[in-house]
Parts: structure tokens; sequence; C-alpha cells
């Protein structure tokens, strides 16, 4: 089923896909820029690939122990405006994405105040660091400098900052590490999933984030959602096995890619970037097409929505409302209705899979009304404990 006609058969009118649409602000680097709050130094233990090591590995144990070694390195630390969340990169990187942004801001900008203006410390001091290596550029010579530049596409630290603004809770994130290298794990995942793989970000159970030679591009924000996904999925254990269920249910009708089938884990993932998708269409044709999975994963946002610490701006709460509001109304009679189909004519195994998912909605659904508001008594999360035996989210 093609979007348009999944959004065709919800009987969804166009106000209220305008409703559940998501249109992110773009926003100009120097104002970012101030939202670097401030920077501090510390040292960081990173895994590196030792050279000359192939594999293949027994398991994932025997890979750590041969393929890679841990390295100590210079880190700076930045804080941001709006989020609990810090931002570290390595000092060598830190200094060149300084020349990066300086490029960038002279290139474009349209005066000077522009440039020297009232910045916050963190800023100016890039900037200072930027500036002791570049002589005065015009704008073209800046320009054509940039267009040189190696790294010329690469997400500066306050565009990260602009991403998280979008995720409804940031704080999910401890840590976000922008990398200028491959995932050491890439060696691990080729031999255990695809010879050709290359992680574009993974997260990890204590929060981090890592981002790998990442380029402002339009996946960026997906592998975003993506790696949220991860983190959301570790503060519901319960209703984590509740989707295994669902998964199993649904998996052959429809996937929106088959990394989902590489496990729960990245199905539960795979299946949160529809969803939480910034065009409303593709959380819709994934609603119509897997309604069962869909009403648990957007149960478990609602949830989240309603817990939040308030640590982020979640700048799209009400338009994650509106989905959620969507699911309760249309999507989960869907999936109510084929869940006693699978219980009345189903195999014995889908017919106890199908009657633990439908006993799941009628709890966590019990106090909901049809406007999305929860009752008071059903929102105590199962935080879930990560055994680490995932070792990355790696996509
Ligand atoms: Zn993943």
């Amino acid at each position: 089923m093609n979007q348009e006609s999944a959004v065709r058969n919800a009987g969804v009118d166009d106000a209220t896909v305008a409703s559940m649409q998501i249109n992110p602000r773009d926003e100009l680097l120097a104002t970012l820029s101030k939202r670097l709050l401030g920077c501090s130094s510390a040292s960081e233990t990173f895994m590196e690939p030792l050279p000359g090591v192939e594999g293949p590995f027994q398991d994932y144990n025997d890979f750590r122990a041969r393929a890679l070694k841990p390295v100590d390195e210079l880190v700076r630390i930045c804080e941001c405006d709006g989020h609990a969340v810090k931002i570290v990169l390595r000092e060598g990187y830190a200094c060149r994405l300084a020349e990066v942004r300086e490029l960038r801001l002279r290139a474009g900008q349209s005066s000077l105040n522009e440039l020297v203006g009232d910045r916050m410390p963190a800023a100016k001091q890039q900037e200072a660091e930027a500036g002791a290596t570049l002589p005065a550029l015009s704008p073209e010579e800046a320009r054509a400098r940039l267009s040189q530049h190696e790294l010329r596409n690469r997400i500066l630290p306050e565009e990260l900052v602009a991403l998280l603004d979008a995720l409804p809770e940031s704080s999910y994130f401890s840590r976000v590490f922008l990398l200028d290298e491959a995932n050491p794990e890439d060696l691990w995942v080729r031999q255990t999933y695809n010879p050709g793989f290359v992680s574009a970000a993974a997260t990890l159970p204590n929060g981090d984030l890592l981002l790998f030679r990442t380029e402002r591009n339009e996946f960026l924000r997906v592998n975003l959602i993506h790696e949220w996904a991860h983190q959301l999925q570790r503060r519901c254990e319960a209703e984590f096995k509740i989707f295994h269920d669902a998964v199993e249910l649904g998996w052959r009708f429809y996937v929106p890619n088959t990394y989902a089938l590489r496990s729960y884990e990245e199905h539960w993932a795979v299946i949160g970037e529809e969803l939480l998708h910034v065009d409303a269409r593709r959380f819709l044709a994934a609603a119509g097409s897997a309604p069962i999975r869909s009403t648990v994963w957007m149960l478990v946002l609602r949830r989240a929505l309603a817990k939040s610490t308030g640590c982020g701006l979640n700048l799209y709460r009400d338009q994650l409302n509106a989905r959620v509001i969507h699911t309760l109304q249309h999507v989960l009679p869907k999936a109510r209705q084929a869940l006693e189909s699978f219980a009345q004519s189903g195999e014995p195994e889908q017919q106890g899979r199908a009657l633990r998912v439908l006993q799941f909605l009628e709890q966590a659904t019990a106090s909901t009304d049809k406007t999305g508001s929860t009752g008071s008594g059903q929102d105590s999360l199962a935080v879930g404990t990560d055994s680490g035996h995932t070792p990355v989210g790696a996509r």
C-alpha cells in the first residue's frame, strides 16, 4: 500500500493531516551559534580499531577483545541552551569544525555586526580560534575556501541543537558525540548483518549517542529519531515484550524497511522512524499498515510525552499529541479488530500473542478518553534495565 492510498483509507481530512505535520524551523547559523553556552575540556576513553584485525569473530566479546583497543583523548564538552544533553567532540575535530563555522559565517554574513555581535562566550572562543588561523576574508574568498574544505558539509554542534529541539525528550540522550571517524564496531555489524554496512549513528545503554562523520542531509533527522527510539524502548521493558507479540503477528504483512527484521530492537526503532517522521503521511501510512505495532508504540510515546521532564524544548509536542489522538480514535479500533481475528481463528501461538496484546491495550487505555489524556494511575513507567547485550543500536 503506498502512502497516498493509506492516507485515503484512513479517512483523514487535510486539516487533520496539517495538525500532525511537522515543518522544521530554518534557523540562521549565527542564531544557533548563540545556543552553545560554554565548553569545558576533559579526557575521554574511545575504543579504536586495531589495524590488521579482520575476523571472523566467535562472538561480540571476542570481537571487542581482539579488534578494539581503548585510547584516551582530550575532548571538548559543550553545554547547550534548552537541553540537558552535552555535545562532545575530540579537541582536534572541534577546532576543524570551528574553521568551517567561521567560513560559513563569513561566506553568508550580511553585516559585520552579525559576525561580532552579541555572542555567548563559547561561540566567541571558537571564533577566536578559527580567526587565529584565518586571515580576514571577503565573503567571496570565504565561499571559495569553503567549497574546497573537506568538512564543508559536516554538521556543527549548534546545528545539532536545532535537531534536539525536535525530539520528544532530548534528555534520553546524556551525551552526543560528534565523531570524525567510522563506527569502530562496523566490522562486527558487517559480520552479523551486512558485509557492506556502514553506521551513521549508534546509541549506548548509558544514553550516549554517537554520530559518525555526520553531514547535514535529509537522513540526519530520521537517524536521530531512530536512535532516540532505542532510548525510548529501553524505558518500556514490559511494553516492549508486548511489541514482540505485535511484531510476530504483523511482520509478514508489512515492514517499512527490511532493516527492521534484524531484531525486535531494530523493528521498534524503524517503526519509530515512520511514526515520528516529520511528514504526517509517513505516520499515517505506517499506522494504517501496521495498526497493532503502531498502537503499542504510540501508547508508549503518549506516556513519554505525559511524563516529560521539561528538559528539552520538544517543539512539536502538539503535532505528536495529535498523532496520539489519531491513534486512539482510528488506529486502535483497527488493531483491536485484527487482534480479535487472530484470537478467534489464528494458530494457537497467534491466539496467545493476540490475547496478550488485547489485554495490554485494555489496561493501557482503560482510563483514557479519546482526547488522548491519560488517567492518573496508569503511567507508572516500567523502566527497563539495560542488559547491554546489544552493544549498539547501529544502523
Ligand atoms: Zn538501530
